[in-house]
């Protein structure tokens, strides 16, 4: 077999690196940064060199699994559809529609088939009870940023390579290259706006990576960033520092937040959020008088009890500083596909709402058609009309990344049938009754449908597969489809491609009317995700527009450019108005869901500080739990430890290397002790994600060594109501020696 190179956007997180893959002998040689890429240039970190360990895992599953007698038999993909179409229909029938319950987890953001076909799947259920990881981490970004904007994934994005001031709070991007913010070589762009005189200062409770590299780090308290934002936000207004610049026609609500925040002093806020008020009302100062400066928050902010305020109060201080669609401040991507902010008419929208149905047993609002992860344990637990009896879960290990995954493991050996598709038998799918295996990332096309909605610059990219799917695998989409098939009693042996260009015909009939033949006839070379990108790629901002404007970009064309790393569209350029999609078409700057939050907030600002508080941490090494089964990341120090600060190690005997108990309650896990100044006094830090130790999974290299399961510390009833986020970090617990250091 001839040796060849290949050039395929990085799946693993959401940095989306362009990768140059070398192939010999039908194995992969090498994994390098891809030099010409128009996003990353040639970046790459440790995980993207472990797509090879990934592809070639003898764990990684590659035949369907039922489980029969209790025990999982490898089938054909006939004897799986069979087995579903057995059994499913049949629950569905008698339960009824929303007894079936379907989760998606966070690596179907990377996969075209997944993400474009997963809504037709859910739609075919037609069941309230839609869950994802999107409630984990990221769900208070996304819901003030809707309020504000008016889209769900119209996020403000700081503008790294023309700023000189990045505030980050509860963010680690130099381990993570952006969340929310796809942003390869973080650490690269951070030292050039360094080297152009600029300011890097991070707000963590821990002195991460990040903040090795800041020119100032400021320790918090665990889950107070709400007051340490609104504390700025009043003295913005205190001061008379507030200007709007360039939305100063196209923004609303600013006297409303300006009386909302009135109780929230640096004063009052400073022993809350453990940082001194001089030091608070100097933050403000600096973002109000540096012409270039932009706030970011990411999951720190998100994971906790008021996670939707303090998304919104970032963005409320970009806007009042004048930071807001401005070069060097924070901007809005332009996607060449797929945006609803490109979409629709320019300038104006419905906005966005929550609640239009409840949880049935918390009472939960939906959000982005969603309920709350949270929920999913008791909404299975617990009798009565709506009971999820059947589960089907996609990509996702939430046993692992979910609160209280104990009793969610308990809860899913109740259902009367799962389905999971997934590329492994973990701490999740063991539970299942059929497994339906993905395909190796290098056997599937790609285009990022939301990451360059959320990239640091515009561009348009696509990936060829490296390798060809075994003949009998079915491509994700294809499966995706089938499901919705059997649920619809069209039987299991329904032809995918059939099902699609039926679907399809009917789309383009709904959004091209009489057009609609031209777009079959346009797009007819292509099937599945890729007929669908082609239109969106053709009639989006930078489209052709199905020949009437020739230069413009279509399928064929971003495919052509693969060699070359892509399309590159540009810096990002201000979008406001023309990216609003709010009913008023303004920004704004006080939703009423979000000012009556804000009161509650009042409430906890006399809140007393715990001994102790837990949070989680990022590691360059890892994203997904199964990451810790790929050997090149696996191997090197154990992560999985207990970071404690030396002062809490010296009041509570803990040895480095040690094994202490952490308590919350009832719940309690052991972890191994490491001493680090880079703690916050007061705060113990665990990764999530690990706990491999469960029987019956197939995770040979993450069970040597487990590690410890931080979420199964955590309450599940904990969540930002707005939201319906889950409460990850700044939970009370104790810790006691177990063991002194071997
Ligand atoms: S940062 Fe690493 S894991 Fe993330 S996309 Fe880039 S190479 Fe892949």
């Amino acid at each position: 077999m001839p040796d060849t190179t290949h050039y395929r956007i990085c799946p693993l997180c959401e940095a989306c690196c362009g990768l140059e893959i070398k192939v010999s002998d039908g194995k992969v040689s090498s994994v390098r940064g891809h030099e010409a890429d128009v996003l990353s240039a040639g970046y790459i970190c440790p995980k993207g060199v472990a797509l090879k360990d990934l592809h070639e895992d003898p764990d990684r599953l590659r035949a369907p699994l039922i489980k029969r007698n209790g025990k999982f038999e490898t089938a054909t993909w006939e004897e799986a559809f069979a087995e579903i179409d057995r059994r499913l229909p049949a629950l569905i029938a008698a339960h009824g529609r929303n007894a079936t319950g379907i989760v998606v987890g966070n690596p179907s953001a990377h996969k075209i088939g997944l993400l474009t076909y997963f809504g037709k799947l859910a739609r075919a259920l037609g069941t309230k009870n839609v869950f994802s990881a999107s409630t984990l981490d990221q769900m208070p970004k996304q819901l003030a940023s809707g309020l504000m904007f008016g889209h769900w994934l119209s996020i403000a994005l700081p503008d790294i390579a023309r700023t000189d001031y990045l505030l980050v709070l509860g963010a680690n991007p130099l381990a993570s290259n952006g969340s929310m913010w796809t942003v390869p070589d973080f650490k690269g762009k951070a030292k050039a706006m360094q080297a152009r005189g600029g300011k890097l200062v991070v707000i963590d409770p821990r002195r991460t990576e990040t903040a090795a590299i800041a020119d100032a780090h400021h320790f918090i308290r665990p889950g107070s960033d709400v007051f340490l934002l609104a504390a700025m936000v009043q003295t913005l207004f205190a001061e008379n520092l507030v200007t709007l610049g360039n939305v100063t026609d196209w923004t609303v609500g600013v006297e409303q937040v300006s009386l909302a925040v009135a109780p929230f002093t640096p004063e009052v806020a400073a022993p809350r959020c453990g940082i001194p008020a001089d030091t608070i009302r100097g933050l403000a100062r600096t973002l109000a008088t540096t012409p270039r400066a932009a706030v970011y928050g990411r999951i720190g902010t998100c994971t906790q009890e008021f996670g939707t305020l303090a998304s919104w109060l970032i963005d409320v201080i970009n806007v009042l500083t004048g930071h807001l669609d401005v070069p060097g401040g924070v901007m809005f991507a332009k996607s060449a596909a797929f945006a609803s902010n490109t979409a629709g008419q320019s300038g104006i929208g419905k906005g966005v709402s929550t609640g239009r149905h409840h949880a049935r047993v918390s009472k939960a609002p939906e959000v982005y058609g969603e309920l709350p992860m949270t929920c999913l344990s008791e909404e299975i637990e617990t009798p009565g009309t709506g009971q999820i009896k059947t589960l089907i879960t996609v990509a996702t290990n939430p046993v692992l990344s979910s609160p209280d995954g104990p009793r969610l493991a308990k809860a899913l050996d109740t259902l009367d049938f799962m389905v999971s598709m997934d590329i492994y038998l973990n701490e999740t799918t063991r539970h299942a009754d059929v497994i339906l295996p993905g395909v190796s990332p290098l056997e599937d096309l790609h285009y990022d449908v939301a990451f360059p909605q959320l990239s640091w610059r515009n561009h348009a990219r696509y990936s060829p597969p490296v390798f060809e799917r075994a003949a009998n695998q079915p491509e994700e989409w294809q499966t995706l489809l089938k499901l919705a098939a059997i649920v619809q009693g069209k039987g299991p042996h329904v032809d995918a491609n059939v099902l699609d260009d039926a679907q399809f015909a009917e789309d383009a009939q709904r959004l091209f009317g009489a057009h609609a033949d031209a777009v079959i006839a346009a797009t007819a070379q292509f099937k599945g995700p890729q007929r669908g990108l082609d239109v969106a790629l053709r009639s989006g901002p930078y489209g052709d527009q199905f020949g009437r404007k020739p230069e413009g970009l279509n399928l064929q064309k971003v495919m052509a450019s693969n060699a070359t790393g892509g399309i590159d569209l540009g810096e990002l350029q201000p979008r406001i108005p023309e990216i609003l999609r709010t009913p008023s078409g303004k920004v704004e700057l006080a939703p009423a869901l979000l000012l009556q939050d804000l009161k509650r907030a009042v409430q906890y600002l006399q809140a007393p500080a715990a001994d102790l508080v837990i949070i989680g941490r990022r590691d360059v090494r890892t994203n997904n739990s199964w990451m810790h089964n790929l050997p090149v990341l696996a191997k090197g120090p154990f992560r999985c430890t207990a970071l404690v600060h030396p002062s809490d190690a010296a009041r509570l005997n803990l040895e480095n290397g040690g094994q202490a108990e952490i308590r919350n309650g009832e719940r309690s896990v052991q972890a191994q002790v490491q001493i680090s100044s880079d703690m916050m006094p007061g705060v113990v830090s665990l990764p999530h994600g690990w706990g491999h130790d469960q029987p019956g999974t197939q995770l040979r290299v993450a069970a040597q060594r487990p590690g410890t399961n931080l979420n199964a510390l955590l309450d599940d009833q904990l969540r930002d109501p707005l939201s319906g986020n889950a409460v990850l970090g700044g939970v009370a617990v104790t810790m006691q020696v177990l063991s002194l250091a071997p």
